[in-house]
């Protein structure tokens, strides 16, 4: 392949809205044959909003909303900012969080008034175990495709809050795009398995890996590439930035965080997953001509 015909697809591939690392990146993409999508902020838009608030105890649900609230507050995760804002609405300014910490993929601590409050998945919050009334809570949220996260307080989980995302209305067609380009699409997340399954159908997605921590999203990549298969992956999330930089070919949402847009080669400026089979096709055509 000649520079200069690699150079007029980097130029093409800005006028469709990918902006590309380098020339190189357009070999590397011609060969992919299985496309890794990452679900929350890639399929989906990622702008969650607050549904339901459930609580055990006799806790005040606006009580659990704002110390939620509070430590969601100094997140930039998509269920933080629901949750956050939500809790602004109903108690207007949010107390102050201090000794603020979150691990990708699993969410947030911090104390709240003297409380030591996390939120987030079960394998960071439920140490002590869910009380039924919440584990049937949340169970019901996921069977209706959302995501529901625990809070907890002193050392007991007392709320469950359940946010609704919503499928980006180019998905679907994006997946049937990259499909006719020969490529088989899987869904990774770290959401839980009920609500994958039912973006997955969606969007005509069958593959599906669910509850995937940043590690396990690494090893996903790296396992599909053992059994011979060229991988791109396209991700928005800090949770997905070793996966990005694993993969044959890192493509990231142009919505999406820093960390993600620089593990990539490949950006989708606007956050529209129909850009990545733009991409894939403009790097085959382009090397065509070369030939
Ligand atoms: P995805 O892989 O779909 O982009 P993430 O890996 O970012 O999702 O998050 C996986 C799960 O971790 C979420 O579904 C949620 O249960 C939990 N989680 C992560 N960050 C937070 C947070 N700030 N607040 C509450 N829960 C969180
Ligand atoms: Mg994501």
């Amino acid at each position: 392949a000649t520079p200069t015909a690699l150079l007029v697809g980097t130029g093409r591939g800005a006028q469709l809205g990918v902006l590309i690392r380098g020339p190189e990146v357009l070999e590397s993409t011609r060969r992919v044959d299985t496309v890794v999508l990452d679900k929350t902020g890639t399929v989906t838009t990622g702008r969650m909003s607050l549904v339901d608030v459930h609580t055990a105890g006799g806790v005040d649900p606006v009580d659990a909303l704002r110390l939620a609230g509070a430590v969601e507050n100094a997140s930039e995760h998509p269920i933080a900012r629901a949750v956050a804002d939500a809790a602004r609405d109903k108690v207007g300014e949010l107390p102050d969080v201090e000794t603020f910490s979150s691990q990708a993929g699993l969410g947030v601590r911090g104390v709240v008034d003297g409380h030591t409050v996390v939120v987030g998945r079960p394998a960071l919050v439920a140490r002590h175990g869910v009380p039924p009334e919440l584990a049937a809570a949340q169970a019901d949220a996921e069977e209706r495709g959302h995501t529901a996260v625990l809070a907890a307080w002193d050392g007991r989980v007392r709320a469950v809050l359940v946010v609704a995302d919503t499928v980006r209305s180019t998905s679907a067609d994006a997946v049937a795009r990259l499909r006719r380009l020969g490529l088989t699409p899987v869904l990774l997340t770290g959401d839980n398995a009920t609500v994958a399954r039912s973006v997955a159908h969606e969007v005509g997605i069958e593959q599906v890996i669910a509850e995937a921590l940043p590690e396990d999203k690494l090893a996903a990549v790296t396992r599909l590439q053992a059994d011979g298969k060229v991988v791109a992956m396209v991700g928005d999330g800090v949770n997905d930035a070793a996966a990005l930089a694993r993969a044959d070919l890192g493509l990231a949402m142009g919505t999406g965080t820093d960390a993600a847009i620089e593990a990539a080669d490949l950006t989708l400026v606007r956050g529209d997953l129909g850009a990545a089979a733009d991409a894939i096709r403009l790097s085959r055509r382009t090397l065509a001509t070369i030939k």
